[in-house]
C-alpha cells in the first residue's frame, strides 16, 4: 500500500515550486485578492486517518463546491422531484452560460453549472426565510466536517451580490419559465451566501467523507443519505463537476470531483478517501490549475481510480 502521508507532502512540495498557477478568478472582486501563491492539500481515508499538507487549514471560499451539500439536502428534502426541475447531463458549456436555457426551455442541465444549483437552491428556500435556509445549509456543512468554525465569508457574498449580474439574469430567465418557486432575489441571496462558506482543505475533506462512505458520516455512524443516493451524487460529480472541463478531469484524474472558482476542488474515492485541494489560481474551464495537477499526481501514486484499481507508476503527460 502507497505511503499516503509522504505522497501528500511531497506532492504539497512540489506544487509550491511551480511557476504555472493559472490566473486567479477576478469576476468576483474579492476573490481577486487571494495570493495565486497559496497550495493545501487534505485526505481522510475510510479508516479516519487524515494526512493534509501546505495551506491546509487556510479557509478558502469553497463556491460552487457547495453545490454538493445544496444537492444532497435538497434530495433529502424532496427526493426525486428534483429532477423535474434540473437535467443530469453534462453541459459542454461555462459553467454560467444562457444559451442552452433558451433551448431547453429553463430548465438547466444539471445541478453543478450556475443556473442547475440556482433551482436547487430556490427548492431549499422554498417554504422558508432565506436566513433559515441559510442556516439550514450552514448547519448540514458543519455537521458533515464536524466542525462548528466554519462560517460565511461576508464580504465574498457581498461582493458577488454586488457583481453577479450573470447569474441574476439567469435566474430571472428561469424564474420567466416557471422554474423557480420564490422571488429570484431571495433565492439568489442564500446562493450568493452558500457559495461564500470559507473552509479548508482539512474541513472539506472530512465534510466529503459521506460520499466516500455510501452515504455515511463516519463521526456519528449515522446515515446522511442512502448509498444509492451517495452512488448517484457521485456519478453527477464525475460527469458535471468540472463544467466543460469535466471530461479532461476524468480522464486525468478518473474520480468524481467537484471544483469552485475560488480554486478548491473536492476530490471522492468511493470507499476509499476524501480529498480537498486548493490552489487559487485557475485553468481556462475555470476549474483549479495546479489542484488538477496535484490530484493526478495522488490518484496514480494511491491507485485510487473509478476506471484502475492499482497505482500507475512512472508518469506521462
Ligand atoms: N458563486 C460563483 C458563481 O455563481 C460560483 C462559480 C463557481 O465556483 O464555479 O459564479
Amino acid at each position: 500500500m502507497p505511503n499516503l502521508e509522504l505522497a501528500v507532502r511531497e506532492i504539497a512540495g512540489e506544487m509550491r515550486l511551480r511557476t504555472d498557477r493559472g490566473q486567479v478568478a477576478s469576476y468576483i472582486p474579492e476573490l481577486a485578492r487571494v495570493s495565486p501563491q497559496a497550495f493545501g492539500l487534505a485526505v481522510v481515508d475510510v479508516e479516519g486517518n487524515v494526512a493534509a499538507a501546505g495551506d491546509c487549514d487556510a479557509p478558502f471560499s469553497i463556491q460552487s463546491i457547495s453545490k454538493v451539500f445544496t444537492l444532497t439536502l435538497a434530495l433529502g428534502k424532496v427526493g426525486d422531484r428534483l429532477w423535474a426541475r434540473v437535467g443530469r447531463e453534462p453541459s459542454g458549456s461555462p459553467f454560467n452560460s444562457i444559451v442552452q436555457l433558451e433551448n431547453e426551455r429553463g430548465i438547466p442541465r444539471n445541478p453543478f453549472i450556475n443556473a442547475g444549483a440556482i433551482a436547487v437552491t430556490d427548492l431549499i428556500l422554498s417554504g422558508h426565510q432565506p436566513r433559515e435556509a441559510l442556516g439550514e445549509i450552514l448547519r448540514f456543512v458543519r455537521y458533515l466536517a464536524g466542525d462548528q468554525t466554519i462560517t460565511i465569508d461576508d464580504a465574498v457574498a457581498a461582493s458577488e451580490q454586488r457583481t453577479g449580474f450573470r447569474n441574476r439574469a439567469l435566474a430571472n430567465y428561469m424564474k420567466s419559465f416557471g422554474v423557480l418557486d420564490n422571488p429570484v432575489d431571495f433565492t439568489l441571496g442564500v446562493y450568493f451566501h452558500h457559495c461564500a462558506i470559507a473552509m479548508s482543505c482539512r474541513q472539506l475533506a472530512l465534510a466529503g467523507r459521506y460520499l466516500a462512505q455510501f452515504g455515511n458520516n463516519p463521526s456519528t455512524g449515522l446515515p446522511v443519505i442512502q448509498p444509492e443516493r451517495a452512488r448517484r451524487i457521485n456519478a453527477i460529480m464525475l460527469t458535471c463537476g468540472h463544467y466543460d472541463g469535466s471530461g479532461e478531469f476524468a480522464y486525468r484524474v478518473g474520480l468524481p470531483g467537484k471544483s469552485g472558482v475560488g480554486g478548491g476542488i473536492l476530490v471522492i474515492a468511493p470507499g476509499k478517501a476524501s480529498i480537498a485541494v486548493w490552489s487559487p489560481g485557475l485553468d481556462k474551464a475555470g476549474n483549479s490549475h495546479l489542484g488538477r495537477i496535484a490530484l493526478e499526481r495522488l490518484t496514480k501514486r494511491m491507485g485510487w481510480s473509478v476506471f484502475a484499481g492499482q497505482p500507475i507508476i512512472g508518469e506521462r503527460p
